[in-house]
């Protein structure tokens, strides 16, 4: 038997997940029931998967287990960038092997097309827009970010605008950067109210449990998973739960738990608005991945987004919160010095799952246990694509892009502790320092 050793826990305080439209949780799982197929993890991978899994076996019943309430786990506690972009920070400009990023652009707009269709089909009120981003810097080694990743921009045949610090604040208000690279494939969404809005649309042969989580799971010819009101048998089981998955004892030292921070404003006057001038809807990432992402929402809040921890056993550190919402005041003070008296309605954090080598895991982990895991902070498309593909695989289908994700080596592992954390406090740490006034 191997016991779920760390259990998801997320704060009260996520913004986007108040502001949405409230949804009544389904109910928890109890007593004992048999399922040919068990997904575990409703954010987008999940909910996809168990989607897929009812299309392709419409005879089946697909049982999808969430230890919390949908659209209050990191799937709606992200920035909302719907990505369609590659953007690989290892490499000179961004985009480095060209067949490699040419497979994760295919991924990426199937994932948004997957998405974008599912909002149309069920009218899903998100607030999805085809807004584009802008990738903007303020220090110099931003600026340099940002002239390679046009090179591999080039080279991949994406479009982009470039646009100067004097133009921007008629783009998004704020004359704060020096420098921007608008790209138009980016949507926008209201996380939370997204994921809220795919669980209620589940066809008809997917039982969903909220508030449920997995404790212990027995492996083998069926799988056992156990909860505090009961248990669950199925002959597969489909891992969904991004870094939690280690604590299901796969891929240890390989997904670690980073979580990032986030904080929303009240929304702006309709004075406070003029004052600030520009788009009313826009999102700004930043050219250094350590820096601050931002946003101007539907609903005229503006959003900002910096901070790392490294938490080890996934869940929130109550003492972080109030550190960084200290931070995120100071980062919205340089950049709207039009709008003192603006204060953060919601401060939060999320975990993402990231591996040292920026690789994800698709396949096979057990007999019986397959897993699209470690989203490396882009799962809304890229959860979205594996979760979906995950489950045409085990429908015997094969795709290019199926292919792809199985060649692809999965999360490297990492040293053991107390050097595994003493190395990754120390990244943090430096990367954060080093973003300076992109932070
Ligand atoms: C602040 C922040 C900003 C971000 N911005 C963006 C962005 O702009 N664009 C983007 O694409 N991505 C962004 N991300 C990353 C994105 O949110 C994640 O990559 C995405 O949520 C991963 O989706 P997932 O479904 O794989 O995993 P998750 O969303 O983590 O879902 C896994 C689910 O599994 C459940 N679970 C775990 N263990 C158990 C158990 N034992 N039993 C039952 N259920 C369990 C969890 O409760 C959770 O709901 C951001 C993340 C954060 C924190």
């Amino acid at each position: 038997m191997q016991r779920v050793t760390s259990l998801p826990a997320d704060d009260k305080m996520c913004g986007w997940y108040h502001t949405s439209r409230p949804r009544k949780p389904r109910a928890p799982h109890s007593g004992q029931s048999k399922t040919r197929w068990a997904v575990v993890g409703a954010g987008y991978t999940g909910l996809a998967a168990a989607r897929q899994l009812a299309v392709n076996f419409p005879d089946d019943e697909v049982v999808l287990i969430e230890a919390q309430e949908v659209g209050f786990g990191t799937s709606g506690r992200n920035a909302g960038f719907v990505i369609d972009l590659p953007h690989d920070i290892g490499a000179d400009d961004y985009i480095g092997d060209i067949a490699t990023a040419k497979s994760t652009l295919k991924l990426n707009l199937l994932g948004q097309t997957i998405l974008r269709d599912l909002v149309s089909e069920h009218g899903i009120d998100c607030q999805m827009r085809a807004s584009g981003k802008y990738q903007a810097a303020v220090e110099e080694s931003g600026v340099a970010v940002l002239d390679a990743y046009r090179r591999g921009l080039d080279k991949l045949g994406q479009p982009y605008e470039v646009i100067e610090g004097k133009d921007l604040p008629a783009h998004i208000g704020t004359s704060f950067y020096r420098k921007a690279l608008f790209t138009p494939g980016t949507l926008l969404v209201q996380p939370s109210a997204l994921v809220k809005g795919l669980a209620n649309c589940l066809p008809g042969n997917v039982s969903l449990y909220e508030n449920t989580p997995i404790t212990a799971v027995e492996y083998g010819e069926k799988i056992v998973l156990h909860h505090g009101n009961g248990c669950i048998t199925a002959d597969k089981l489909l891992l969904a739960n991004n870094a939690f998955g280690t604590r299901f004892g796969f891929l240890p030292r390989a997904m670690l738990p980073v979580f990032l921070y986030a904080s929303l404003t009240r929304p702006l006057t309709e004075a406070e608005q003029a004052q600030l001038g520009g788009k009313p809807f826009w999102g700004v990432i930043p050219a250094d991945p350590f820096g601050s992402t931002v946003r101007r929402t539907h609903d005229n809040r503006i959003l900002v987004r910096n901070s790392f921890s490294f938490n080890p056993d996934g869940r929130p550190k109550e003492q972080y919160l109030s550190r960084f919402a200290d931070r995120h005041r100071l980062s919205f003070a340089r950049r709207f010095p039009m709008l003192p008296d603006v204060d953060f309605e919601y401060t939060w954090s999320g975990s993402l799952a990231l591996a040292h080598n920026h690789k994800g895991f698709f396949g096979q982990l057990a007999p019986n246990v397959y897993g699209a895991l470690c989203c490396n902070g882009l799962g809304i498309t890229r959860g979205t694509v594996t979760g979906t593909l995950l489950a045409d695989w085990l429908a015997g289908k094969r795709s290019e892009l199926i292919d792809f994700l199985l060649a692809t080596s999965g999360p490297n592992k990492n040293p053991p502790e107390p050097f595994l954390s003493i190395g990754v406090n120390a990244t943090l740490w430096w990367g954060q320092r080093k973003a300076g006034l992109e932070s």
